[in-house]
């Protein structure tokens, strides 16, 4: 059987020391991350990417990561805490050392989110690029956020050298215009379970659009869930009916869509 990767999840998320709403989000499914992991192995999903949303988190998802086979971690400041992380002053140290631990595989999440603005977009912007030069600088590649912020995020990107910088745009449901600007740029794409209940014909055009050779599979669990699961708390083991989902939007055969996938995921964060 072929083992899947969920690229994107919050599993490592429990708990008093992590991520509040996540952590709530888990308690309303009463399972505890192992049972969890084994759910996801039932199905076949054999690996996980654990990615950090705030210093706090990305702790919990490296201490997760190091103790549970199969897993991986990013470490990463969502757009949300930019503020948050610029107020503690030894936050960046402990970020430039988090990174350097066994099983970090990526920085991010990171980007920009102009849709909450929960964070100024000059602050967005300066934790952002704090996160693209440990990129560099620790030769990692990056889980981007952007949403609404497209018309800032590609100005921010390509000051970089070019070449310099790789990564995925996860949970991305821009226009087909954006998708073609990350392709030229050499990005990965992330799909989930938005795909499977997206109505706008334009986005569905777009998820057909995208290169097999670019698309990474992702259930950002324990948010959205696919159809027809909706109303459940979303796990890594519903992977499967996203694969399912878009082999049959694009027409292809199942296998050569998950093995693409899994070839890409291990392309992009060497593992
Ligand atoms: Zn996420």
């Amino acid at each position: 059987m072929i083992k899947l990767i969920d690229s994107h999840c919050h599993i490592h998320s429990f708990g008093p020391t992590s991520e509040d709403q996540t952590s709530r989000k888990w308690a309303k499914l009463g399972l505890g991350p192992d049972e969890i992991i084994n759910r996801a192995r039932e199905t076949g999903v054999e690996e996980f990417i654990c990615v950090g949303t705030e210093l706090e988190d990305s702790v919990a998802a490296v201490s997760f990561a190091q103790a549970s086979t199969g897993c991986y971690a990013a470490v990463g400041i969502h757009p949300h805490e930019a503020k948050r992380f610029f107020s503690n002053p030894k936050a960046s140290a402990e970020f430039s050392e988090l990174i350097k631990q066994p099983k970090v595989i990526a920085i991010g999440e990171c980007g920009l989110d102009y849709y909450y603005q929960h964070s100024e977009p000059l602050d967005q912007e300066k934790i952002l690029r704090f996160q693209l030069d440990q990129a560099i600088k620790n030769n990692l590649p990056l889980i981007f956020h952007v949403r609404e912020a497209y018309s800032d995020f590609w100005p921010i990107f390509d000051s970089y050298p070019k070449g310099r910088l790789r990564g995925v745009l996860h949970s991305f449901t821009d226009t087909k215009e954006t998708l073609d600007m990350a392709i030229d740029r050499g990005l990965y794409i992330g799909v989930n379970g938005i795909a499977t209940f997206a109505k706008d014909p334009l986005l569905k055009e777009m998820f057909k659009a995208i290169p097999q050779n670019r698309l990474l599979l992702e259930t950002d669990a324990p948010y959205l869930t696919p159809n027809p699961y909706r109303g459940n708390i979303n796990e890594p083991k519903y992977i499967v009916r996203i694969v399912e989902f878009l082999a049959e939007l694009r027409k292809v055969k199942l296998e050569n869509l998950e093995q693409a996938t899994i070839d890409n995921t291990k392309q992009l964060f060497g593992i």
